[in-house]
């Protein structure tokens, strides 16, 4: 017997584009979990576990943590029970191997169900990423400029202390888009020969960007 559909939804764009917050708005409306590799990189950094420790010297150079770790970690998160209807990804597959393996992984469930590219341009990505400041305990993303927390510094859901990445600096930031046009864009060729990729306009204001991808996602 085969095994139901789920809905694995891949968003793709550069660094900065806004697919961690429009992740969060999917993961409301969708019931999906949201899954970002960097958030999890991240959480283990924090915590200074092994793989933490791993990821960290790739990280602060804005290059990728190598494909064998971050396919394992994906393949673990996708077995936790909250995925068995589907996920969002963010920033996972970022090269050609992590979409043949996140292909295999997903093809019992019907593959990937879809793949909005959400497009800004690169000088926008550059203040975007700039500007970006996150809550250090709940992960909340704000932008100093575009999105804005009611308090300076401040996270409006739980008054956690809102930082700047290491890597949003804007010498890690220029490698980090080469790192994307290099590895990561050939999954736009990839994902429109599949039939899957659905551009968006992501240079609108947020609840617009929303609105386009639930279009996309819905019909
Ligand atoms: P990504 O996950 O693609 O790297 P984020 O979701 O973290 O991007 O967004 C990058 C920065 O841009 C954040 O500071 C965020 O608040 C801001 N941002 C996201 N979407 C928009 C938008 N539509 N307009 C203006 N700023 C945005
Ligand atoms: P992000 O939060 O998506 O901007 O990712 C932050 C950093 O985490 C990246 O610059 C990489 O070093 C690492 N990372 C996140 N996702 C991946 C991935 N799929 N493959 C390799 N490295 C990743
Ligand atoms: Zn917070």
């Amino acid at each position: 017997m085969s095994e139901p559909q789920r809905k694995y939804i891949v968003l793709l764009g550069v660094p900065g584009a806004g697919k961690g917050t429009q992740a969060k708005l999917l993961k409301e409306k969708l019931g999906l979990p949201h899954i970002s590799t960097g958030d999890i990189f991240r959480f283990n950094l924090t915590h200074e576990t092994e793989l933490g420790r791993l990821a960290q010297s790739y990280m602060s150079k804005g290059n990728l943590v190598p494909d064998e770790v971050t396919i394992r970690m994906v393949a673990d998160r996708l077995q936790q029970a909250d995925c068995d209807r589907g996920a969002i990804m963010d920033g996972f597959p970022r090269n050609l191997e992590q979409a043949v393996a996140f292909d295999a992984m997903t093809a019992p469930y019907g593959g990937v169900y879809r793949v909005p590219l959400i497009h800004i341009e690169d000088e926008e990505a550059m203040r975007r990423i700039t500007g970006r400041r996150v809550c250090r305990t709940c992960g909340a993303v704000y932008h100093i400029d575009f999105n804005p927390p009611r308090r300076a510094g401040v996270c409006d859901i739980d008054g956690g202390e809102l930082y700047q990445r290491d890597d949003d600096k804007p010498a890690t930031v220029r490698n980090r888009l080469y790192v994307y046009y290099k590895q990561t864009s050939p999954l736009v060729g990839y994902y429109f020969a599949k039939h899957l990729l659905a551009r968006v306009d992501g240079e609108q204001p947020i609840d617009a960007v929303h609105e386009a991808l639930m279009a996309n996602l819905t019909d």
